[in-house]
């Protein structure tokens, strides 16, 4: 039998970049799918099929294009685009990075969903949800703001209050209000679609899963089946429908509706395999069906519930051929110097600074890995923990080794190593990769890759580099060296220690890829494989006896203490807001060109134009429907604009200086609406808003926006 293996990680939420976070998981699933990819089965190679993909749907990332004037789709491409100088840059190998905005998705969650409904567990419910009378729309929580109810705050979203950290419902805000228009929302009754979770059959079945051995850590069953309850009565149905509008895949049957962002971001693993597949050539439901297939995910403890619960009892009764062969790997979270990230106190890592520092990624790799245990516990980085592990283990206890040997290799043996070992070397090798117990040290430490125990796993590496290092130690090459009667002991030393850390290689490989490809090449491999082990059944047995070698070139450095000074965010002791205000209006001021004056006092009439001319420029009627001041800019506001085209427009304006936000909201004004689009500092403005000024700006500052008569509607246009 060759297991089949298809690994994931979580989908990352496509509204950010990576933080530090982000590393360590996709670092934890890389390790363990590179141990995968080195072993056999009877020979044949292991089928593992890694896959991520964005996670893009939802109402942060519709909320967050809208302020930069692009579409959801656009956002979540910019974001994706930046994605693979993280994943590149340590190491991470996904065979397939891919969205959750495809079509394999929307086929897959539709079908998803359908099955569910067949089997009886989807049903509609009306319940009262927040609408926002002037855009028309339902709100979500984090749609609305208001008054916290527990502490006051002011500016709270609708699910909690972010100083006193208080969780209530929208319903509870006080003065509440639309982010979008600041309308005060109303209560209007929705038909929601509900994944009946409370149904029994879906408690049976949770019931019974979890508790399989070998599904999930032993604390993470205990802590989900409290969820359960004693007989599934703590389960409740799972509203999993949105109102339109909304970034997501619109629910079968049901006009208006999206599915909420958390049912199909899972399904977007299976998206990420089924492209990959259809990429590939592969057969993706044979893969699926196919009794060696296991499938795991490597998840975060904060997003248990969707893994543990909604996910696989949708796949159950959507009669995924996969879901016994499931397995959940939860992880804790990393903290710095024990205490959560934060930017305001300086302790944030970001992964691209690492890299830009020169810092290299296998450091981080090993360190992460070093800490990593089976179990759900944060794991904390220090700089002193990681400068010392990193120089003591990798510099000197494993780099060491070659850097002492592999010189007189080349110098006096023209790079050919020893075809014979003597007793004694044979003794020592056998000492390092045996235990006292008999057992061969790389079956303890597959055992350990395979159960994610890596701390162990190095820690066991690390003992075979300990008594290397005291064989080398104890025979001194370097005296050797100097007396011509010792060669063929020299040969023999630097043979063996040689042996021994392409043995130690070998089992670093899943950690440092690229330190392994580098030695591979050093040493003539063409590939390290597991099973290319130097003792097999307590006998020595090297393929690098006879081997000529190339020339060592320096593997790693070492890490350089000052480093870590420099790769955490500086704190922020002031507000962000403060600082950006000011500068604005003078630049403005001194490169404004003077404007050409009349004798009335006017400004110089511009040259004369065709009636076509005037006809290139496209001048339409537009309802302000939103404005908001535009943060760190004291000219601008911000217009979202409905120029009747059945979408909104982002149009920055210089005309806050008279204007107040809500003066505006609701009015009717003329918006140029053929202009290139333009990317300003603070997002993409789409046409310009006309408004009258004087020549003399001393004499009268002032900006005049323009107001059609009654009966204009948005989207005429101004002949
Ligand atoms: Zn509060």
């Amino acid at each position: 039998m060759t297991r089949k293996l298809f690994v994931t990680t979580a989908l990352p939420y496509a509204n950010a970049a990576f933080h530090i976070g982000h590393m360590m998981e996709y670092i934890q699933a890389d390790i363990w799918v590179r141990f995968q990819r080195m072993q056999r089965d009877n020979g044949a190679a292991r089928e593992v099929h890694f896959v991520g993909a964005d996670d893009t749907h939802g109402t942060p990332i519709m909320i967050a294009a809208e302020k930069e004037g692009i579409t959801p789709q656009e956002f979540v491409a910019k974001i994706a685009a930046g994605r693979a100088q993280y994943l590149d840059g340590f190491h991470i190998a996904f065979d397939n990075w891919y969205s959750t905005d495809s079509p394999e998705n929307v086929e897959l969650s539709q079908g998803i969903y359908r099955k569910l409904r067949d089997a009886g567990l989807i049903q509609t419910k009306t319940v009262d949800r927040f609408f926002d009378p002037v855009k028309g729309m339902f709100l979500a929580d984090r749609n609305i703001k208001g008054e916290c109810p527990k502490c006051g705050a002011k500016d709270q979203y609708g699910d909690n209050c972010e100083v006193c950290g208080a969780a209530y419902q929208p319903t509870d805000l006080v003065n509440p209000f639309s982010v979008f228009t600041n309308a005060t929302p109303v209560l209007k009754p929705s038909e929601q679609y509900f994944f009946k979770l409370s149904d029994k059959r879906c408690y049976e079945f949770l019931r019974d899963w979890l508790n399989t051995p070998g599904r999930l850590q032993p604390e993470m069953v205990n802590k989900v089946s409290e969820w359960l309850g004693e007989a599934g009565e703590k389960l409740a149905d799972w509203d999993i429908s949105r109102d339109a509008p909304y970034f997501g895949i619109p629910i079968p049957d049901a006009p208006g509706k999206y599915f909420y962002v958390w049912l199909d971001a899972p399904v977007g693993y299976l998206a990420s395999l089924k492209n990959y597949f259809s990429k590939k050539g592969l057969d993706y439901d044979a893969f699926l069906r196919d009794s060696n297939t296991e499938q795991i995910h490597f998840i975060g403890k904060d997003i248990v519930s969707f893994h543990l619960l909604f996910w696989p009892a949708m796949l159950k009764f959507a009669d995924h051929p996969t879901i016994d062969r499931m397995r959940v790997a939860v992880h804790g979270h990393l903290t710095v110097n024990n205490e959560k990230m934060s930017k305001s106190r300086g302790t944030g890592i970001s992964p691209l600074r690492y890299l830009n520092l020169g810092m290299n990624p296998e450091w981080l790799r090993y360190y992460i890995a070093f800490k990593l245990n089976s179990k759900v516990e944060d794991l904390d980085f220090t700089g002193e923990d990681f400068v010392a592990r990193v120089n003591s283990d990798l510099i000197g206890k494993y780099v060491n080794i070659a850097s002492r040997c592999a010189g007189f290799i080349a110098k006096k043996f023209d790079g050919k190593l020893a075809a014979s070992l003597s007793d004694n070397a044979q003794a020592w090798i056998k000492r390092a990769l045996v235990t006292a117990e008999g057992v061969e040290r790389q079956a303890n430490i597959a055992a350990n890759f395979e159960a994610r125990e890596f701390g162990k796993a190095l820690r066991e590496i690390m003992e075979i580099a300990d008594i290397t290092n005291q064989y080398v130690d104890e025979n001194k090459p370097w005296i050797l060296a100097k007396d011509e009667s010792k060669v063929a002991e020299l040969h023999d030393v630097c043979t063996t220690a040689l042996i021994l850390f392409r043995q130690l290689t070998l089992l670093l490989s899943p950690v440092l890829p690229g330190v392994a490809a580098n030695v591979a090449k050093f040493l003539n491999d063409e590939q390290l494989v597991w099973t290319d082990t130097d003792v097999a059944s307590g006998v020595v047995s090297s393929a690098m006896l006879g081997r000529t070698i190339g020339a060592y070139a320096h593997l790693m450095t070492r890490v350089d203490a000052k480093m870590i000074e420099d790769l955490f965010d500086a704190p922020s002791s002031q507000p962000a807001a403060a600082p950006a205000v000011k500068a604005e209006k003078p630049a403005k001021a001194k490169t404004a060109p003077a404007v050409a004056v009349t004798e009335t006092g006017i400004e110089v009439m511009a040259p004369e134009i065709t009636v076509d001319d005037f006809f290139k420029v496209d001048l339409r009627i537009a309802k302000i429907v939103n404005c908001e001041h535009v943060e760190g800019s004291d000219k601008l506001l911000r217009l979202t604009l409905d120029a009747g085209e059945g979408r909104h427009r982002n149009v920055f304006s210089g005309i806050k200086s008279m204007y107040q936000p809500e003066d505006l909201i609701g009015k009717l004004t003329v918006l140029v609406a053929n202009l290139a689009p333009r990317k300003m500092k603070f997002g993409v403005s789409e046409g310009m808003v006309m408004a009258a000024s004087a020549a003399d700006e001393k004499a009268n500052p002032g900006i005049y926006i323009l107001n059609p008569w009654p009966g204009a509607e948005p989207g005429m246009r101004i002949r």
